[in-house]
């Protein structure tokens, strides 16, 4: 049996994913995406080793995703997928395989069986690459500036490439050996192995896959293959008044004859509504993050912690779906506000204003509230998580 490597290409940045993680470092579930491509390509016969290729700065992400692995060190990619892969072709010069499988990083769901059938095309002789993608099903149109459909191109023996595309060593190798030495404008085509390949005029042969093998480009994508849970959580705080003449609630400053005093700018509505998404995902509450006693959280605007709860739930691959707001207090009057309030609140989580409550309420003249010597709040935080 020949040997064959498997060259995991995990050093894309990700520009089109909208999240604060390159998507290869995701979670899908409770793994990073990476993980799980590393668990499909560990588990297919045929793979005898697999080293990955990584961006300069995501040490410590790779270590993470790659923890349940005993996998050789990571090379680091280039400023491009195409030196990426020379890079990590490069690397395995020494041991050089019979055979090398290139595989996105963002491709977690390939099979075994269609890694087997691409390994048993690419033996057949006179055949240097395989290849695995599927008919193009989609009409295609061609076009024009101002959304003018110019053409429909006959979409006969069109196929989408997919990866694991899978080569003999020495070829590929070569072949972007020579490619390395094109100029920019030449080498903008060359958008996957194949290309490569083709152009250095080896035979590639298409072998037909799955659609399941998609690609993770953008956030929806991740949202779309996980398997989604909806939880809940609740946040409550209070701040008692001090001198001054306004008070900051949901993000808005609104003129009152004390201030809140206490915590950061004492804004005891993004308060609730932080330990309510920290709540989410388990992840302590406000005073464990931001410290009170820590003098550099002193008169900071309390959107910061909010915008850090919201990160910490992006990071988990989750999404808000509402967050509602309830104040309570004898004045000021919220009514006048309640609107500037949803549009900031919607503003620093980045959700539509529909996704978005507030409301009000006194406690009729009685408690703490009603003898007017601050303000509470209650938030309830519904969000969106992989299924652990
Ligand atoms: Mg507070």
């Amino acid at each position: 049996m020949p040997i064959c490597t498997a060259l995991i290409l995990a050093a894309g940045r990700g520009s089109r994913f909208g999240g604060l993680l390159p998507k290869q470092y995701a979670l899908l579930g409770a793994q990073p995406v990476l993980g799980r491509t590393l668990a499909a390509l560990r588990a297919a016969p045929g793979i005898d080793r697999i080293q990955v290729v990584i961006a300069a700065g995501d040490e410590a992400r790779y270590r993470t995703a790659a923890a349940d692995f005993d996998l050789p060190p990571p090379i680091l990619g280039g400023p491009s997928r195409q030196l990426s892969v020379l890079n990590g072709l490069e690397a395995l010069a020494t041991e050089a395989p019979d055979l090398v499988a290139i595989h996105d990083a963002a491709r977690p769901f390939v099979r075994a069986a269609d890694i087997a059938a691409c390994l048993k095309a690419v033996a057949a002789s006179g055949v240097d690459g395989a290849v695995l993608g599927i008919p193009l099903a989609d009409t295609l149109k061609r076009v024009t500036r101002g959304a003018t459909i110019s053409e429909t191109v006959p979409r006969d023996n069109l196929w989408r490439a997919q990866t694991p595309q899978i080569f003999r060593f020495a070829s590929l190798l070569r072949a972007h050996r020579d490619a390395a030495a094109l100029g920019a404008s030449e080498t903008t085509a060359l958008t996957d192995d194949a290309a490569v390949a083709e152009r250095a005029g080896l035979k590639v042969v298409m072998v037909a896959g799955s659609g399941d093998n998609t690609k993770i480009t953008t956030t929806e994508d991740l949202q779309r293959v996980s398997t989604m849970e909806t939880r809940t959580a609740f946040g409550f705080d209070v701040h008692g008044f001090a001198p001054g003449n306004a008070v900051m609630l949901g993000g808005v400053s609104i003129p009152h004859n004390h201030a809140l005093g206490g915590h950061s700018d004492a804004d005891v509505g993004l308060h609730a509504l932080t330990d309510a998404i920290l709540g989410t995902i388990g992840a302590g509450d406000i005073g464990f993050h931001f410290p009170p006693s820590d003098p550099q959280w002193r008169g900071v605007s309390s959107d910061r912690f909010l915008k850090h709860a919201l990160g910490l739930l992006a990071e988990r691959g989750g999404r808000v779906i509402h967050l509602d707001l309830t104040l309570i207090c004898e004045a000021p009057r919220i009514g006048p506000h309640r609107e500037a309030m949803v549009d900031s609140i919607a503003r620093i989580a980045g959700i539509g204003r529909d996704r978005v409550s507030v409301k009000a309420t006194t406690t009729e003249g009685l408690g703490f509230t009603g003898r007017r010597e601050g303000i509470a709040a209650q938030a309830v935080a519904t969000v969106e998580v992989p299924r652990s």
